[in-house]
């Protein structure tokens, strides 16, 4: 008789009532592990049908996946899936999924507070404010008319494009790059230019890209000193997408006017950074996903994925839908979840 079919979750971190729930109702047994290293997980998942993932640093690495002699799914309670192996687990057959929409209103709103705290001044203004001060707040910055500003989005996906649609009742000039799109832009009102161009031409620049080898470091030393002077860095995305010596240096030395920042190079954000001592960066503890509608979207997705798989069907959104999967998949369809 096959043993009961188990997904493993490897990293915890709240109560699992509602997977539980509708996973048992489905036959599937739902283990929950805190496990923080390679040596953990592999000792953890050796019965693992599906490998569920909810850390941003967990590490899935190619030794792990290669320890899974069961595994047809990783999915990840998350959008980036940069702490697995995504291309080892395609060699092993191994299909890995994310939920790929549950926050995209959330970041895309979140991209549009810092956009609209850095334009304005906003943070700035409130911590003169709050210090006792009233008059004199234009020595902070010079305002500009936002309507006159352009907006550069760094990657065109689904959060750069939620970001563009929101952003466009500011009736700005919108570019982005994005060299994986071939063609015209997939967003109206937004061109399609080169990193070059969205650099060297906008006062507010936005990243949303995945972190990849590709991308890390993306926006490094050149990428600041082709920047303007006014211009101000949003950076939803991941941390490493920035070389932050670089920022650093950038902010320092006064090559860029400030930086909005959600994700950074090593987080939590140790309590020496220099970032902390700018008062020209706006700091957020990586909350952009984070809102009560998007953990319970988060959640069913990752159930639903895990459902669909031990059915026989490939998840929602799989990351390597190339992938040959170890155990044949019939495509995605809602039927596939209870
Ligand atoms: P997406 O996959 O829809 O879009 C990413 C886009 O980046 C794609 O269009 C891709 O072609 C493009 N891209 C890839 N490499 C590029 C490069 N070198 N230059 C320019 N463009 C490039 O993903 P999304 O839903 O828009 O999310 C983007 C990223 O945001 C995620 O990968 C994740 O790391 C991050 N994220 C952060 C939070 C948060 O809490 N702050 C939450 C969710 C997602």
């Amino acid at each position: 008789m096959n043993p009961p079919f188990q997904a493993v979750n490897v990293d915890c971190n709240f109560d699992y009532a509602y997977e539980r729930e509708r996973l048992s109702a489905a036959g599937i047994t739902l283990v929950t592990q805190k496990s923080v290293s390679e040596e953990d997980i592999i000792a953890a998942c050796t019965g693992a049908d599906v490998v569920v993932v909810e850390g941003a640093r967990t590490p899935i690495t190619e030794r792990v996946i290669q320890a899974l002699p069961r595994c047809r799914l990783i999915v990840k309670y998350a959008v980036g899936v940069d702490n697995i192996d995504v291309a080892a687990a395609t060699r092993a057959g191994i299909v890995v999924a994310n939920a790929a929409d549950y926050c995209t209103e959330e970041v895309s709103d979140h991209a549009v507070a810092l956009l609209l705290a850095s334009a304005r001044r906003v943070v700035s203004m409130d911590r003169f404010v709050h210090a006792g001060n009233w008059a004199g707040y234009t020595r902070l910055h010079p305002l500009r008319r936002v309507s006159q500003l352009t907006l550069g989005l760094v990657g065109l996906g689904r959060i750069a494009r939620a970001t563009a649609r929101k952003m466009a009742g500011f009736r700005m000039r919108m570019l982005a790059a994005d060299p994986y799109l071939t063609g015209a832009s997939n967003e109206p009102g937004v061109d399609l230019v080169s990193l070059e161009t969205v650099l060297r031409e906008s006062d507010l620049v936005s990243v949303h890209v995945p972190l990849t080898p590709e991308t890390r470091g993306l926006i490094n030393e050149a990428a600041f000193r082709s920047m303007k002077p006014t211009s101000v860095i949003v950076n939803t995305s991941r941390g490493p997408v920035i070389d932050q010596p670089a920022l650093e240096r950038a902010l320092e030395e006064k090559w860029i006017a400030g930086a909005a920042l959600d994700v950074v190079a090593e987080e939590p954000l140790p309590a020496t950074s220099a970032l902390r001592r700018f008062d020209q960066v706006i700091l957020t503890p990586h909350a952009g996903a984070d809102s009560i509608d998007s953990m319970s979207h988060v959640r069913r997705t990752v159930v639903t994925s895990i459902e669909a798989v031990a059915r026989g069907h490939w998840p929602p959104f799989p990351v390597n839908p190339k992938a040959t999967p170890r155990f044949p998949l019939r495509p995605w369809s809602e039927a596939a979840s209870g």
